[in-house]
């Protein structure tokens, strides 16, 4: 088995990626790991400010080891696609670093919880996806969407085409990226989520289905992210 960890990503952008990545760092360090955290590339990010945004919340949410810089060695600015942010700057993602800048993780840390950009299939370099790095990295997914109307469609399209490209799943959480309205309505967005977390779950035998709720620090049902990450194998 491969060094332990999870890459975190998505069915689309602005789904709740990062709460979830910081739900799932949380969890991990109440467990007693050492738990390295990386973000390969960001946009959105001004110049003097290469750490702020998605790293900073990761890093925070780690205890602070090593640097920001660690977290997130390439940031650009406009708030696109990294590589079109790089270009719009007259510079290119290092599609080398970032599979390299893993590697400091690996070696301070006991399980290593990794963000990537967009969705599953967003470009993250000039001929990388998300799913490409993924492979590379040889972490297992964690496919977060927004828990909001959609949520069963879009999740279990990005299943079939996550192991369409033979990455194993493992797991999902639907992020309730606003605060939910509407009571006990059936369109309300609690049994939204909640009918449509069943229906992932159900369709979808074998992979642990949660639902991280609005400003809540951790998903329901628990998942076992020690289990889920190899951390638990490894040390046993
Ligand atoms: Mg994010």
């Amino acid at each position: 088995m491969g060094f332990p960890g999870l890459f975190v990503t998505a069915t689309d952008t602005d789904v709740g990626k990062t709460t979830v990545a910081v739900a799932i760092v949380g969890a991990l360090r109440r467990q007693g790991w050492r738990v390295g955290v990386y973000k390969p590339v960001a946009s959105g990010i001004s110049g003097a400010d290469a750490a702020a945004g998605d790293a900073r919340r990761l890093w925070e949410a780690a205890g602070r080891p090593l640097t920001p810089q660690a977290v997130c060695p390439q940031a650009f600015a406009a708030p696109i696609a990294p590589s079109a942010s790089a270009r719009a700057e007259g510079r290119t993602v290092d599609e080398q670093l970032l599979v390299t800048g893993l590697s400091v993780w690996r070696e301070s840390s006991d399980v290593v919880v990794v963000e990537g950009a967009g969705g599953l299939f967003s470009p993250l370099g000039d001929t990388l996806l998300n799913c490409d790095l993924a492979r590379e990295l040889g972490l297992p997914l964690v496919v977060v969407d927004a828990a909001r109307l959609g949520m069963i469609g879009r999740t279990l399209a990005t299943m079939r085409a996550a192991r369409a490209e033979g990455l194993r799943v493992a797991a999902v959480v639907l992020s309730q990226v606003a605060a939910p309205q509407g009571g006990a309505d059936p369109a309300g967005d609690d049994l939204i989520a909640r009918d449509g977390a069943a229906e992932i779950a159900a369709r979808l035998p074998g992979v642990p289905v949660a639902i991280l709720g609005h400003a809540q620090p951790a998903e329901t049902p628990a998942i076992d992210w020690s289990a889920a990450s190899g951390a638990a194998q490894q040390a046993g």
